[in-house]
């Protein structure tokens, strides 16, 4: 785990006008000192709209936040109208975009394959993909949630060789978690990112698996992220709800303190 640095990710999902993404990005960026940020990766994920703005403010400070976004298209270019692609998020200096969001899965019908299209175009454009699995309540009431998780990892990271698969970052978010005040305890998020963790050795090597940063995703606050945070598989998290309010989002990015 030490060599794993820390990453909290904050999804805005579809909230903000960029003069509102502009002031929080600057409240967020005066909160955190070069230590923190340095100790602890701190990225936003804002709207397609609110990216250019958000660059703007953080341009040219290697260390203040990163950004990214929240989707891209498989493809490149072309006659696809309202998507955004790979190349467009690279030029605006995005260094992450979450890939199989389950609000993704869900409302757009993103399947596993198109997901794993979507990771490789990430890839291909030198941004981290934030490759997001997770099980919903009724796969977790059958108690095949680990069997679920594994099985979507290697659906996403078909066709990805290692030297790629080190820089993906996957986010657990088990889907009852989400946007619903349910956390999942930090054993059973442990024991889902663990056994996500042993199949990427399988897949790959025990070394590339060590070296995967994996998120817990599902109602996480101040209150409850430290003892996410001290599983040992565990090595950040994907927030969404809370990382709208900075006061929040600061206290999950200093859990440390
Ligand atoms: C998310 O959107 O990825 C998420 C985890 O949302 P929330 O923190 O609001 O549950």
């Amino acid at each position: 785990k030490p060599a794993r640095r820390p990453l909290m990710a904050g999804n805005w999902k579809m909230n903000l006008n960029h003069l509102e993404a502009i002031a929080l990005t600057q409240k967020l960026a005066f909160s955190l000192t070069e230590k923190q940020l340095s100790e602890v990766e701190t990225v936003v994920l804002p709207p397609f709209t609110d990216i250019r703005s958000v660059q703007t403010l953080v341009a040219g400070d290697k260390l203040l936040l990163g950004y990214g976004a929240q989707d891209l298209s498989p493809f490149d270019s072309g006659a696809y109208t309202g998507d955004i692609s790979g190349p467009m998020l690279a030029k605006l200096g995005c260094a992450y975009v979450a890939v199989g969001h389950s609000e993704r899965r869900a409302y757009h019908h993103e399947d596993d394959a198109t997901v794993n299209a979507k990771v490789k175009a990430a890839l291909k454009h030198g941004i981290a993909p934030i490759l997001c699995v997770g099980e919903g309540l009724e796969v977790r009431e059958a108690g095949e949630h680990v069997a679920y998780c594994t099985a979507q990892l290697d659906a996403a990271l078909k066709g990805v060789k290692a030297e790629q698969a080190e820089t993906v970052v996957v986010a657990y978010e088990p889907v009852w978690a989400i946007g619903t005040g349910k956390t999942a305890t930090p054993d059973d998020a442990q024991e889902v990112i663990g056994a996500l963790r042993a199949r990427l050795a399988e897949l790959y090597s025990g070394e590339t698996a060590e070296r995967v940063r994996i998120l817990y995703g599902g109602s996480v606050k101040s209150k409850n992220i430290a003892g996410i945070m001290a599983e040992p598989d565990i090595d950040g998290a994907l927030v969404g709800g809370a990382s709208l309010d900075v006061e929040e989002f600061v206290l999950i990015c200093r859990y440390k303190d």
